[in-house]
């Protein structure tokens, strides 16, 4: 499972955030994760459920902010919103988009104590 070490890394993230403030614990956690990332939020939880506890995030609250997938149209310019990394532009029906957002894995902050 992906996520697992997507986790690991997460959890390294915090952590040595927190000693070098001296921090005993992880108080909070809030991540963005975009929806076309390739992330599945249900494995992300499953996965921090099962560590969290070896971890100093071990009476954290976790907040996951769903960050919206979004392209560019190439040939028009229009920005819409995506359910899917493929999608034709819905003004042009051109095929060259790119996303502009959505593909975000990051720790947005971290609350220590
Ligand atoms: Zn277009």
């Amino acid at each position: 499972m992906h996520e697992m070490s997507i986790v690991v890394s997460i959890v390294e993230i915090a952590e040595s955030e927190a000693k070098k403030n001296n921090a005993k614990k992880i108080t909070k956690l809030e991540l963005d994760i975009g929806t076309v990332s390739g992330i599945e939020l249900d494995a992300l939880n499953f996965a921090f459920e099962s560590i969290k506890n070896e971890t100093m995030l071990k009476n954290a609250q976790i907040k996951i902010n769903k960050i919206k997938a979004k392209s560019k149209c190439e040939d028009c310019n229009y920005e819409f919103n995506v359910e899917d990394v493929y999608s034709l532009c819905p003004k042009c029906n051109s095929y060259k988009t790119t996303i502009i957002h959505g593909k975000e894995m990051k720790v947005k902050s971290i609350l220590i104590d």
